[in-house]
């Protein structure tokens, strides 16, 4: 594709992107430095979209080595944006550690050989070290334990600005502008038509619209089983020394919650499952007082220090789930030339920055390189293998489900923060 071909053609391009969340923008910065031509990337930011609401947090271990690895290519290019852009990306290297229930020990001990085998850090936590870091949690139902020394997390909207900014500098056209549909004729994608009604033809087209995209792949008649789920995040006033200082991330897949830090006299916390909601504009954009009780409970279980610890506010955010729990990051048959990276299932914001430059070299190159996207592809292999979901993360819904019903029916006892 040649640069400038367009001129200033602002009806035609070479690839359009629609969405302007971390994905979009990553793909847009990615295909701009690569020489993909006239890219121009159609967004308008939705307050429910996942990007700004994101915990942004980097986790790398995972019980399937391929979503480990797609992590890890993540965080090294993340780790790029600063020199690449010249802009910041407030990534922290908090370090992230897991706990986990006796029963996925040998499991994890599996995928932890495996990830050190393809060069992920990650090494097991032993017990005892793990009861120094934290000095005086509970930790007797706790099996095993892993920690990432190298992550930690990132503001997710200063990174979606970099690469933005990056994107604009090296030409892209960005533009407020919402998407009617996706045009396709001859089995290829011809561009988009804007709400506007005005059309962008292109010869490639980025999918990257977050929950909105089913709305745009129904009238193509393609399924990707896309569902939204609503993801609440709280954030808890905390006395300093309530944890120890420089206290690493804590995803607890023992009790289904984590803790990320925040202030010096903040954390924010939240818990495994989202809830699933009807469509993708549903559902309110702040914390359910329910979900701030649940939390609290979980985190007094650890942490008694935190049994009080007063909310400071919290919000809500929509991602999209596939039927697998994994990314779909594909060339959609129906369509060539029309590609996607949805299916979002709550942790792509880590992944964002090496599936956008993915992208950027399928469509400029004819193949991506720097991970391997097969697995996340719309018809990935079958066979034997990890779970996707994270040591039954999915599998543990129906419980979570049973707690969720227990403290909708008990709301004034919730309120004092006594329930579960
Ligand atoms: C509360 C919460 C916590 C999370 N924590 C983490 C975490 O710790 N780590 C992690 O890796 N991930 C996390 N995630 C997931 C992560 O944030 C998402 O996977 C990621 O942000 C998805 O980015 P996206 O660009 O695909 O979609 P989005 O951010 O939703 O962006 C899509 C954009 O497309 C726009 N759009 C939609 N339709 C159209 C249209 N027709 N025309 C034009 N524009 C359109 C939307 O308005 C939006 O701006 C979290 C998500 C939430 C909600």
């Amino acid at each position: 594709m040649t640069a400038g071909r367009h001129g200033d053609d602002s009806t035609t391009a070479d690839v359009v992107v629609i969405g302007g969340g971390i994905n979009g923008a990553a793909a847009a910065f990615h295909l701009a430095t690569r020489g993909a031509g006239r890219v121009v990337l159609l967004d308008v930011p939705s307050p429910r979209s996942a990007t700004p609401k994101s915990g942004a947090m980097l986790t790398l271990h995972h019980p399937s080595l391929p979503q480990a690895s797609l992590a890890h290519a993540g965080l090294r290019e993340l780790a790029r944006v600063p020199e690449l852009t010249g802009l910041p990306t407030g990534f922290t290297r908090s370090g992230i550690v897991h706990l986990l229930p006796p029963r996925y020990a040998n499991t994890m001990r599996d995928a932890v050989a495996a990830q050190q085998a393809a060069g992920i850090p990650v090494r097991e936590l032993p017990l005892p070290e793990l009861a120094a870091l934290f000095p005086g949690a509970d930790l007797d139902d706790v099996g095993a334990a892993v920690v990432e020394p190298d992550s930690g997390y990132a503001d997710p909207v200063l990174t979606t600005r970099a690469y933005l900014e990056g994107a604009r500098r090296a030409g892209a056209d960005v533009r407020h502008t919402a998407v009617r549909r996706v045009l396709t004729g001859g089995g290829r994608v011809k561009g988009v038509e804007t709400e506007a009604g005005d059309t962008v033809s292109a010869p490639a087209v980025v999918l990257a619209a977050g929950v909105w995209s089913a709305r745009l792949l129904e009238p193509l008649g393609i399924d990707l089983g896309l569902g939204a789920r609503r993801v609440q995040i709280t954030r808890f006033r905390v006395e300093p020394g309530s944890l120890p200082d420089g206290a690493p991330v804590l995803l607890d897949q023992v009790r289904g919650s984590w803790i990320r830090p925040d202030t010096p006299t903040s954390l924010l916390a939240g818990l495994e499952m989202g809830v699933p909601v009807e469509g993708p504009a549903d559902g309110p954009e702040g914390v359910d007082q329910w979900y701030v009780d649940m939390c609290r409970a979980k985190l007094a279980g650890r942490f008694a220090g935190l049994s009080s610890a007063a909310m400071r506010g919290g919000w809500a955010g929509l991602i999209a789930m596939s039927p697998h729990g994994r990314p779909v990051i594909d060339e959609l048959a129906e369509a060539t030339g029309l590609f996607c990276a949805v299916a979002d299932s709550g942790s792509s914001f880590k992944t964002a920055p090496v599936v956008g430059k993915c992208l950027a070299e399928w469509i400029v190159d004819g193949a991506p390189r720097s991970a391997n996207l097969t697995p996340f592809g719309r018809s990935r292999p079958a066979g034997p293998g990890p779970s996707d979901d994270g040591y039954g993360r999915f599998g543990s819904a129906a419980k979570l489900a049973r707690e969720i019903h227990q403290l909708r029916r008990a709301p004034s006892r919730t309120q004092e923060g006594r329930s579960t």
